[in-house]
C-alpha cells in the first residue's frame, strides 16, 4: 500500500484518483495467530497497531463483529485532554495525549487532531478550589494548565452567559493541548498502519467463544470459524462484562448509555470544547460547523444504542443555561453509545486470573482520549506479559483490595456516586 502524501494527492487528482487503494487489507482469517484481538475499536485497532510496530508482533488477528469503528469509537464526542487529578490517572491521559500528538506521522493518517483546547467551567468557590487543586497537580506532573477568571472566559466564548442568575460563570480550568480528532478517521488510521505492518483486520466476525484449557486461553470461536490464539486481548468496551464471561469471568463492570447530538452547521461560534460545570452539558463545534453536544449517563443499564429523552431534556436546559443563543440551535441527529462503566471510573489494562488473557476495559464515557495509550499499554501487557507502570494501577482486583482510583473524589465510598 503507497504512503499517503502531498504529492501523491496531487498526483492521484492529475490522473483521474485511479491510483488509491482500500486504506487496510480484507484478509479472510488463518488458522491461528499468535495474538488474537477481540472488538475492531480504537482501543483494539491501536492494541494491533503497537504490537506490530512496537514489539514486532505482527502475527495478529483483531476480529470485530460488524465494521471497525462502529461502537463507540464512532459515536463519541472526540474530546482529547490529560486533565486528570491523580497520578494514576494524569500520567497516563499525559502518554495518551503525547502520542495524539504524533500520531498522523506514526499511522500516516489524518485523524484530525485539533489541539483547540478544553475549557472546564466553574460556578462556586468549591468547584473553583477544586480546579485549583486539578490544575496544580497536573502542572506539578508538568502537565499544561491554565484558570482562567471570568474575563478569560469571556474572552474565550463570548456566547457564554457568565452573568447567569442561577449559575454565574467564576471561571475555568483551561487545557491548551487538549481539543478534538476525528473519531472515525482513528479507527481507519489505526487499522490502515496495522495492515501495513501485516495486522489482520477482519470485519463481521463475532467472536462467540473463548476457549480455556488448563487455565490458560488458547483460542476463540467466532462466526467465521474457531482460531487459535497464543495470547488473547478483549477490546470491547460496553460489550466487556458479556465477552469476559465466554472465559468464566465476571467483571466489574456495567453497561449505560451516553447520549450526543449534532445540530445543523453554523458558522464558527466556539472554538474549542467548553463544558458546564453547573449541569451536565458540553459543546464543541465541528469543521463542518456542526455543534457536538452531549451530557451525562442515562443512568440505567442498557445494550441499546438509542437513549432516553429525560437526559436530552436535562442536556439542552444545561446548554441553553451555558449558552442562550442555542435556544434558536436545531438538533438534527442523536445517538447513543454503550459505555463500560467501573465503580471507580477509571479503568482496566491488565492480565486476567486466565493465562494469555489480557483485556483493556472500564473506559466509562472518556476513553477516546485514551485510544493510543490503551492500545499501546495494551500491547506492551500482552508482549510482556507485564503491566507497564503507566497501567500498573489499572488492575481487575483494586476494588476487592480498596486500591479504587478516586478520580471523582467521592472519598471512601466511590461505589456509591
Ligand atoms: C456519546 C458518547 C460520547 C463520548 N465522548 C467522549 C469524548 O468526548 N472523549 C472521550 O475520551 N471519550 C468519549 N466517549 C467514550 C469513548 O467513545 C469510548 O470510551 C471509546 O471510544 C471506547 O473505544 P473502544 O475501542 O474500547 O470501544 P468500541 O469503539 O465500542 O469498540 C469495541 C468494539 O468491539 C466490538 N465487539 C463487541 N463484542 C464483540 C464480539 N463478541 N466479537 C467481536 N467484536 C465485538 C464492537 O462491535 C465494537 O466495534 C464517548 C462515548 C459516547 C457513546
Amino acid at each position: 500500500m503507497a504512503r499517503y502524501s502531498a504529492f501523491r494527492i496531487v498526483m492521484e487528482g492529475l490522473s483521474g484518483n485511479r491510483g488509491w487503494q482500500p486504506a487496510w487489507r480484507k484478509p479472510t482469517p488463518k488458522t491461528s495467530y499468535d495474538v488474537v484481538v477481540i472488538g475492531g475499536g480504537g482501543h483494539g485497532l491501536a492494541t494491533a497497531h503497537y504490537l506490530a510496530s512496537v514489539h514486532g508482533i505482527s502475527n495478529v488477528a483483531v476480529l470485530e463483529r460488524g465494521l471497525i469503528g462502529q461502537g463507540n469509537t464512532g459515536r463519541n464526542t472526540t474530546i482529547v485532554r490529560s486533565n486528570y487529578l491523580f497520578p494514576e490517572n494524569h500520567h497516563f491521559y499525559e502518554h495518551s495525549l503525547k502520542l495524539w500528538e504524533g500520531l498522523e506521522q506514526d499511522l500516516n493518517y489524518n485523524v484530525m487532531m485539533s489541539q483547540r483546547g478544553v475549557l472546564n467551567l466553574f460556578h462556586t468557590d468549591a468547584q473553583k478550589h477544586a480546579a485549583t487543586r486539578r490544575g496544580n497537580a497536573m502542572q506539578l506532573s508538568g502537565i499544561d494548565a491554565e484558570l482562567f477568571d471570568r474575563d478569560a472566559v469571556r474572552a474565550y466564548c463570548p456566547l457564554i452567559d457568565t452573568n447567569n442568575g442561577r449559575f454565574p460563570v467564576l471561571g475555568g480550568l483551561f487545557q491548551r493541548r487538549g481539543g478534538t480528532a476525528r473519531h472515525d478517521a482513528v479507527a481507519w488510521g489505526f487499522a490502515h498502519a496495522a495492515s501495513e505492518r501485516g495486522v489482520d483486520v477482519i470485519e463481521h466476525c463475532e467472536v462467540t467463544g473463548i476457549d480455556v484449557e488448563g487455565g490458560r486461553a488458547v483460542g476463540v470461536r467466532t462466526s467465521k470459524g474457531p482460531i487459535r490464539a497464543g495470547k488473547v486481548g478483549i477490546a470491547v468496551a460496553g460489550h466487556t462484562s458479556q465477552v469476559a464471561a465466554m472465559a468464566g469471568l465476571t467483571i466489574a463492570v456495567e453497561s449505560h448509555l451516553l447520549q450526543a447530538w449534532v445540530s445543523e452547521g453554523l458558522k464558527p461560534m466556539i472554538d474549542g470544547v467548553v463544558t458546564f460545570g453547573a449541569g451536565h452539558f458540553y459543546i464543541s463545534q465541528s469543521d463542518k460547523g456542526s455543534l457536538v453536544f452531549g451530557g451525562g449517563l442515562d443512568g440505567y443499564n442498557s445494550f441499546a444504542q438509542r437513549g432516553t429523552l429525560p437526559e436530552g431534556e436535562h442536556v439542552f436546559q444545561a446548554g441553553v443555561a451555558m449558552i442562550p443563543a442555542l435556544s434558536r440551535v436545531r438538533a438534527l441527529r442523536q445517538w447513543a453509545g454503550v459505555m463500560d462503566m467501573t465503580p471507580d471510573a477509571s479503568p482496566f489494562i491488565c492480565k486476567t486470573p486466565i493465562q494469555n488473557l489480557y483485556m483493556t476495559g472500564g473506559w466509562c464515557y472518556g476513553g477516546f482520549k485514551a485510544t493510543p495509550a490503551s492500545g499501546w499499554c495494551h500491547a506492551w501487557t500482552i508482549a510482556r506479559d507485564a503491566p507497564h507502570p503507566l497501567n500498573a494501577a489499572y488492575t481487575l482486583d483494586r476494588f476487592a483490595k480498596g486500591k479504587g482510583i478516586d478520580e471523582k473524589g467521592a472519598g471512601p465510598f466511590f461505589w456509591a456516586q
